[in-house]
């Protein structure tokens, strides 16, 4: 007969027992581990390596940073994030959502994460956001065809949209700050207060929006999120302001 579990079901159940502490596996009857102990061969102390650990003995943030370090160039980056199995968000997405637009372009956006229609398409901001995203880039001639680079802090859509966790976000920064290494911009752009956090550690981007700060040896501007723009429309007049403020930064070289 069939197993009732796939087994990614039974992988996933198992990584669920180790994470509330179940260190052994027993069998139905009970064992007399007081009446073993003189016949059991010695087992020898085997090195315990890291592949060999269950996922939650491991330590994600630097599983991230020696894989993002291991990638010397976006392909690479992409495939090793691809690879990347301690972060929750990746089982319940349907794809890697990695980058668009222009990789040598002088400006790097870093938004959120993925919603339902990155997840879809694989691409970051190409809902209803990124195409107000899109628009405004275009205000100052900007497009992703020729001259901007956009990724996430995130590349996998969390469930409900729901707001990525602390531990979540720490351990994917390691693969952003190679994300943006790789890649050589000369400005970043943070939208909203997930990549204010993830990026320069702070949030509050009301006070944050418009005032270049530093970060990765770059400058860096904070705005507001694209999707805080849509419930928030008379809030684009400071979006605009901060997009003139973008726009004399790359003319004055
Ligand atoms: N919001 C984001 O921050 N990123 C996307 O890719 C889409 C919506």
């Amino acid at each position: 007969m069939e197993s009732v579990f796939d087994p990614y079901a039974a992988k996933a159940l198992l990584e669920w027992q180790v994470e509330l502490g179940a260190t052994d596996a027993i069998a139905d009857v009970p064992v007399d581990r007081y009446g073993l102990a003189d016949k059991a061969p010695k087992a020898k102390a085997a090195p315990v390596t890291q592949a060999a650990q269950p996922p939650a003995a491991r330590d994600p943030v630097a599983v991230a940073k020696a894989a993002a370090k291991s990638a010397g160039s976006l392909a690479e980056l992409r495939a090793v994030m691809e690879a990347f199995e301690l972060c929750e968000l990746k089982k319940g997405a349907r794809q890697l959502v990695f980058a668009d637009g222009t990789p040598e372009a002088r400006v790097m956006i870093i938004g959120e994460a993925p919603g339902r229609d990155e997840d879809r398409e694989g691409r970051p901001f190409v809902g209803r956001a990124g195409q107000l995203l899109d628009r405004m880039l275009d205000a100052i001639g900007l497009s992703r065809a020729n001259s901007v680079y956009i990724t996430n802090v995130l590349p996998w859509r969390p469930p409900q949209n729901r707001d990525p966790k602390p531990d979540e976000i720490g351990m994917m920064v390691p693969f952003l700050e190679r994300h943006v290494a790789l890649a050589q911009p000369e400005v970043l752009v943070l939208m909203g207060n997930i990549s204010c956090q993830a990026v320069l550690g702070k949030r509050g981007i009301t006070r944050l929006r418009g005032k270049w700060d530093q970060a990765m040896t770059l400058p860096v501007m904070p705005m507001f999120h694209p999707a805080y723009l849509l419930r928030q429309p008379q809030m684009k007049r400071q979006a605009w302001a901060d997009l003139l403020e973008l726009n004399a930064k790359l003319e004055g070289g």
